[in-house]
């Protein structure tokens, strides 16, 4: 028979969140093992559960969500996203301009799809979240990453930026605050990015899914807000601060000047109707998210769930013999530093398979998040601060007697 093969669109493609070391959890789990996991950000299995008027609303919203909906998605979702950003500066934003999608990620393949072709490059982030540089890959571009600098709280390098702007860029893409590294990027930053953009004529893509989720009083400003003369796409839902990321819903804004991005937006409506419409009765929870109780703030003020258990994850890790961690200002990430002198870790994949198979505990190697280097990784601080605890434990028991 003939061989069937993944197509050559794919060769480049890689997202590791979900990849191997997964795969080799799920066995060991199959076999009878628990495995304490700390690799994905998803809050509901760990007792953050989505407020309960969202739920209500959805449920109410059933019977009338059963067809398909105008394929950018229910206009009270959009309106309630438009009054949203209003206060928030976004400039020149109409509800033409929102597109309603299954989460962030279905609207970060169709941005990408829209806009590259083959050899166009972005700028990503390194570290980055890793659908972003595999979906620039997907649509044929070329992603180029772009270091944040973690002396400087893992903030963007703008001279690295600047350096890599070649003819071909045709985007920057800023994920604040960050996954994986919780860094909550400041004005100056953000300006510095924006100037490189108005001056290479850039489209900034900004992820901010992470935007409500901040701590010690940490500021959160979207770019969009703060470059009203560029034009922006902003992506944003409610898998993480509502805590409800399987009913995938999510959002992308356009703001600033689009008379010359007319036939780019005509792209992704093209795109936005082949999929025809985000899944409708979680586009019903999209005004109750925005405009009721914000509940993410009891997790992440002092007492709160969240801000307790980053506490404790960060001081642990720092406690570690040749472990190092920035704290993270948002997001649901730590991102430690395996210090080479002390560690030295040739692939940092295979710790990751070693720390799974000897201590039972799921983490994601750095070079997973296109870090250039092995020498981090990641974990969520979502468990308890009793398993938090145990995780700490059983990652410096392993990391006393390990060696590549
Ligand atoms: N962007 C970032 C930075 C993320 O961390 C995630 C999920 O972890 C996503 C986007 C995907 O979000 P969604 O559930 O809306 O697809």
């Amino acid at each position: 028979m003939r061989l069937v093969s993944q197509s050559k669109k794919l060769a480049s493609v890689c997202y590791e969140i979900r990849g191997p070391v997964l795969a080799e959890a799920k066995r060991l789990e199959d076999e009878g093992h628990r495995i304490l996991k700390l690799n994905i950000g998803n809050p509901a299995p760990f007792g953050f559960e989505a407020p309960e008027d969202i739920l209500v609303d959805v449920i109410r919203a059933l019977p009338t969500a059963q067809g398909y909906s105008d394929s950018k998605g229910i206009v009270s979702a959009r309106r309630a996203i438009k009054q949203h950003y209003e206060v928030r500066e976004f400039p020149r934003l109409d509800i033409e301009d929102i597109y309603l999608g299954n989460g962030v990620s279905e609207l970060i393949v169709m941005a990408m799809q829209g806009l590259l072709n083959n050899g166009d490059e972005v700028l990503i982030p390194a570290p980055d979240y890793p659908l972003w540089t595999a979906a620039a890959s997907l649509a044929g571009g070329t992603p180029v990453h772009y270091i944040c600098d973690e002396q400087a709280g893992w903030a963007p390098d703008l001279d690295d930026i600047a350096s890599k702007i070649t003819d071909r860029t045709k985007a920057i893409v800023v994920i604040n605050p960050n996954n994986p590294t919780g860094a909550v990027y400041p004005v100056d930053v953000l300006e510095g990015i924006a100037e490189l953009a108005r001056k290479h004529q850039l489209i900034i893509m900004a992820d901010e899914i992470y935007d409500k989720i901040l701590y010690e009083g940490a500021k959160h400003t979207s770019i969009a807000g703060l470059a009203p003369d560029l034009f922006c796409l902003t992506f944003n839902g409610l898998s993480k601060a509502y805590r409800v990321a399987g009913f995938r819903s999510g959002w992308l804004a356009l703001t600033g000047p689009k008379e010359h991005a007319r036939s780019y937006i005509e792209g992704l409506d093209v795109l936005a109707n082949m999929r025809l419409c985000a899944n409708v009765p979680a586009q019903h929870a999209i005004q109750v998210a925005l405009g009721g109780y914000q509940s993410i703030n009891e997790l992440i003020h002092p007492g709160g769930r969240l801000l307790e258990q980053r506490d404790k994850a960060w001081e642990m890790l720092n406690q570690i013999p040749g472990v190092s961690c920035t704290k993270p200002q948002g997001a649901l990430y730590l991102f430690p530093r395996l210090d080479p002198k002390v560690h030295p870790i040739r692939d940092d994949e295979r710790f990751a398979f070693d720390l799974l198979s000897e201590e039972k505990l799921l983490v994601v190697h750095g070079t997973g998040f296109n870090w250039p280097s092995h020498d981090h990784f990641r974990l969520v601080f979502l468990p308890r601060v009793e398993e938090l605890e145990d995780a700490m434990q059983r990652i410096e028991r392993f990391l006393s007697t390990y060696s590549q």
